[in-house]
């Protein structure tokens, strides 16, 4: 019965009937010619937007606060449009479109017309486009793919096909990563520019011409390329050339009889300075940023010196110089080089880290404001799991997507290189926070209608469990866990069934808990602190956690347990005078004697593996002088090239349950940490519950510190090296003190230089043992290998200086009236390099299931159940306990990243590969998805592949000319993914690695 088809809805819906037109294009691209035989110099009028960094959003999008700096954007865009539709002649990229959308929303139909001319017309290129120019380092993939698609659907329903981005555009992020040239690669962008790379690498680059590249995305495909640009200096014009309201910079006089004439100086001084940048690049093209922090706020004064500047060159015989885009440019460039056989390097590491100076690694931001990263990662955790309901609801009848553009809107804003970075002031980071809470918020009414009319007996049922998150859970405050009766249900975003183990703050006492399969094992557990700190007006903490397995949520599937108060005292927690905790399979061992970590066993191994917190000290300088730079939010400069041990022994309590064992070690007054390990025989993995706060400075001195968590491996060689991912991707090979592009002095800043951001894992291999071990954590976070056997991640940091690059404020924010306490987890595993092991996965293959599960965790929403009306009997007879989202289950090795409500009455579908080649014999291979009766609750019935980002059919995007690049090996490449086959009965192959987006419809 054959019922896929391909044809679908047309792409470009235009969603403003009138007045606004959407004229047919032929080409979209308007680019000033290029004269062989001179220095094309290619003008690239910008703005430079940040959402949110001294100021909030909201503060640079109406121009508020002045003070702190002055920049509004919507004066930006507008006088912008205006400046262009008074010359042609003029060009503009348009980049933040959390910006870019507050302002279309705010123009009459005639503006937005005349934004769309301008688009139409190649004045106007809208590039990067994400809701935010996001950081490369803090950012996982997820969310960096889902900023952009949303972001794209608003382009093709606002400006239509000329606005479909083909360029990134991260001339701010402090670091690229692979990842992301991966993805802009497979969102079909030509190419990339940017500013910031290492000093040691540009110099390198620059002696070589080879400031041009192609980037290959990724290790797992030869068609994942993008050319790749680095400016010439940094993104503004150069020095003398800024022409915006907030320079001072001479304007061009071109009166011949005013004294102040300077035309042919003004040229000739340029001409210079273009000469020089562009023996830096293989072909005679140049781009020259014209632009920078929210600049053109009155445009007319840029465009008008830069018209009288571009005339000055008029009949000049070495310099062409012209307005332009970043894809004209390229064009430009790749005309040249195909019709001159130029060659480029192939690039296929990353670009981090990124040092601007020799004491200056900007390595610190990799953990900066770590609740921050790890809020912005529990939205996006909600974000999905109420993507994916919401389009359960779509299809059986009610649409609460809107319900989520908040939430999305604030997760994208996260994005920000400026956000998640923990690089803003500390005003503008609780905006950020509020941001987040405000779209958690506004989603909670409708996940709770959602989840319950999924467990309906009877649809017409008006029960309702008034679910909520309890976002405070993490310090022990949950006001609805308080009472005699609740109820928590738990949905599992994951296709795959998971055991979960949920645990809640209670207060003292014994619970009964009723799941779908009767009653469940509980264990209760002391809270990780009493967290009196806290100020009661965010509720009291609860002194105990209530723990108990939530075992095997079906994929996509729900679970409802009901929990009621059976006495008021617990029993008394037995304290365990073991020093082996967890079973013969998965566990670990303390020291008696320092009540630290002494080994580990897991998949068939004892492991003799320590683990202790280590402080640096922050640098103290003024910043005047490199080798007076100070460790601050951007910038990590310990001030010892030695870590500094908190504690060479704790003070130890332990408990042993029915499913976790715990060992909590008091390191000192200010760091608290649970070891644990939970007895299910999936939980291959010891956790590292880490409490850290206020941290101790030293005032008197000024001085700040620095806290890792190192694990140490007794006899483990792994030659210097280690490895880290890419967004939570792709692993990248790491060496000690060395680079693979470039030579640098690691000797300057030993710690710092070696610091690479850890998004996902960190793992160190011993080749000859053949033993690997791996810490995942729970939020981005900086981390090194630095002598062999050991591994260390960067948790939280607090500094009393700043560190000069812009933010002006010293990283040391407070909360409750004192330093920001963190709280967070690594996870340890321990097993083979080996790929083919016997009966059993990977260790690899279990690091990639794990670091899925905690990525997206189950949602755990809990409903008060006191009132009558949600009596245990009541709410059985109303509601199923239990609801599976699909009928089979998808290869071990395929993961559905998407599936969101889209347009009308379709779906995005994205697909992953979530193993890359050679990390398992079995798994890293060529998986073969049926999509065929997967849903329970609807079937495909017409699908098509797109672009990752959503924007293009996939074959009409694959038929499209794709520019080639020749490399100096001799051969050429460009960036193109074949599309994938669908077959007749709903098969998909995916290879290693692989994300492939459909747009379905079903019924
Ligand atoms: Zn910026």
């Amino acid at each position: 019965m054959p019922r896929y088809l391909l044809v679908l809805v047309v792409l470009f819906i235009e969603v403003y009937s009138s007045p606004i037109k959407h004229k047919a294009v032929s080409s979209c691209q308007a680019c000033h010619g290029v004269d062989p035989n001179k220095i094309n110099v290619h003008l690239i009028p910008h703005s430079h937007d940040d959402v949110g960094w001294l100021k909030t959003v909201d503060q640079y999008y109406y121009g508020s606060h002045s003070e702190i700096q002055k920049a509004g954007v919507q004066y930006i865009i507008s006088s912008t449009v205006e400046a262009l539709k008074a010359d042609p002649d003029r060009r503009f990229v348009q980049v933040e479109t959390a910006f870019f959308w507050k302002w279309w929303q705010h123009q009459p139909d005639t503006i937005r017309q005349d934004f769309i001319d301008l688009v139409n017309s190649g004045q106007i290129e809208i590039i990067n486009a994400a809701w935010s120019m996001n950081d490369e380092a803090a950012v996982n993939y997820h969310s960096t793919i889902d900023q952009f698609t949303y972001v794209f659907r608003i382009i093709n329903d606002t400006i239509g096909k000329c606005g479909i981005p083909r360029i990134g555009w991260q001339i701010d992020p402090f670091g690229h990563s692979r990842e992301q040239a991966s993805i802009f690669a497979q969102l079909g962008y030509d190419g990339v520019f940017f500013a910031r790379i290492d000093y040691t690498d540009r110099d390198q680059r620059i002696a070589d011409k080879n400031m041009e590249v192609i980037w290959r995305g990724s290790a797992n495909s030869e068609n994942i390329n993008i050319f790749t640009n680095v400016f010439p200096e940094f993104y503004y014009p150069p020095a003398g050339y800024c022409f915006d309201i907030e320079c001072g910079d001479e304007v061009i006089n071109d009166d011949t009889k005013s004294p102040d004439y300077n035309v042919p100086q003004r040229v000739e001084e340029f001409q210079k300075k273009v000469e020089s940048l562009a023996a830096f690049y293989q072909t005679s093209n140049l781009l020259i940023p014209m632009g920078g922090d929210f600049q053109y706020q009155s445009a007319e004064k840029n465009f008008i010196n830069m018209d009288k500047l571009i005339a000055g060159f008029k009949g000049n015989d070495k310099i062409n110089i012209i307005y332009s885009t970043p894809s004209c440019y390229i064009k430009a460039v790749n005309d040249e080089a195909t019709s001159k056989n130029i060659k480029f390097t192939l690039k296929t590491d990353d670009f981090f880290p990124y040092g601007s100076a020799s004491h200056c690694y900007w390595t610190g931001y990799f953990t900066s404001r770590p609740n921050a990263k790890r809020f912005e990662r529990t939205a996006n955790n909600i974000l999905q799991a109420g993507k994916q309901l919401a389009s359960f609801s779509k299809v059986k009848g009610t649409d609460y997507d809107d319900d989520l553009t908040l939430l999305k809107q604030a997760v994208g804003i996260l994005q920000h290189h400026d956000a998640i970075t923990g690089t803003a002031k500390e005003a503008v980071a609780n905006d950020y926070a509020r941001l987040l809470n405000k779209g958690i918020k506004k989603a909670e009414p409708s996940l709770n209608v959602i989840v319950t009319n999924l467990l309906k007996k009877d649809a017409s049922s008006d029960i309702n469990l008034n679910l909520e998150t309890c976002l405070l859970s993490n310090v022990s405050i949950c006001e609805i866990t308080k009472s005699e009766r609740f109820i928590v249900s738990i949905y599992n975003p994951l296709e795959r069934p998971v055991t979960h183990y949920v645990r809640v703050p209670v207060p003292d006492g014994t619970y009964k808990i009723t799941g779908p399969d009767g009653e469940v094992t509980v264990d209760i557990v002391d809270s990780i602190s009493s967290f009196e700190y806290i100020d009661t007006n965010f509720g009291t903490p609860s002194p105990k956690e209530l723990v108990f397995a939530a075992n095997d949520v079906p994929g996509f599937g729900i679970r409802l347990y009901y929990v009621e108060k059976t006495s008021a005292k617990s029993r008394p927690v037995k304290q365990s005078p073991k020093v082996k905790f967890g079973t013969d399979t998965t566990g670990f061992e303390i020291d008696e004697k320092t009540g630290l970590l002494k080994s580990v066993t897991m998949n068939g191994q004892t492991v003799e593996i320590t683990q202790q917190f280590l402080y640096y000290n922050g640098f103290n300088g003024d910043n005047n002088g490199d080798d007076k730079q100070a460790s601050g939010a951007y910038i990590f400069r310990p001030k010892e090239n030695e870590a500094t041990v908190v504690s060479d022994s704790v003070t130890v309590t332990s408990t042993t349950g029915t499913l976790v064992d715990e060992v909590r070690q008091q390191v000192n007054d200010w760091i608290t940490q649970i070891i644990r390990v939970y007895k299910g025989e999936n939980d291959n993995y010891i956790e590292f519950d880490w409490l850290i706060g206020q941290i101790e400075v030293d005032n008197d001195n000024g001085i700040g510190r620095e806290i890792v968590s190192r694990f140490t491996v007794k006899d483990f060689d792994n030659g210097e090296s280690f490895f880290t991912d890419s967004n939570g991707r792709e692993l990248i090979k790491r060496q000690l003190n060395k680079r693979y592009d470039y030579e640098y002095d690691s000797t300057l800043e030993p710690i710092a230089s070696n610091y690479y951001p850890v998004t996902s894992k960190i793992v160190i291999r011993d080749e000859t043992k053949k033993l690997q071990v791996a810490v995942l954590n729970d939020r981005a976070q900086g981390g090194a290998s630095l002598q062999n056997g050991a591994l260390e991640l960067m948790l939280h940091r607090r500094l009393l200086a700043d560190d000069n690059k812009g933010v002006g404020e010293p990283l040391d924010d407070e909360e409750f009236g004192q330093g920001v306490v963190a709280r967070g987890q690594l996870y340890l595993v321990v097993g083979s390099t080996d790929s083919n092991v016997s009966g059993g996965k990977s260790t690899a293959a279990q690091e990639r299931e794990l670091a899925l599960k905690k990525l997206l965790n189950p949602l755990v929403l809990v409903g008060d159940a006191s009132s009558d009306a949600l009596s245990l009997d009541k709410v059985q007879s109303a509601l199923n306990f239990n609801f599976e989202g699909l009928k089979t289950t998808l290869p071990d090795n395929v993961h559905i990243l998407t599936l969101e409500p889209w347009k009308d009455d379709s779906y995005i579908l994205r697909l992953e590969h979530i193993l890359e080649n050679n990390e398992d014999a079995t798994l890293s291979t060529t998986a073969t998805v049926n999509l065929e009766g997967l849903f329970t609750l609807f079937e495909i019935t017409e699908i098509r592949e797109t672009t990752l980002g959503a924007n293009q059919w996939y074959d009409e995007y694959a038929a499209e000319d794709k520019y080639i690049w020749a490399l100096k090996d001799g051969s050429s490449v460009s960036n193109k993914e074949a599309p994938v086959t669908v077959t007749a009965d709903l098969q998909i192959t995916l290879d290693p690695m692989q994300i492939r987006t459909f747009i379905i419809k079903v019924k």
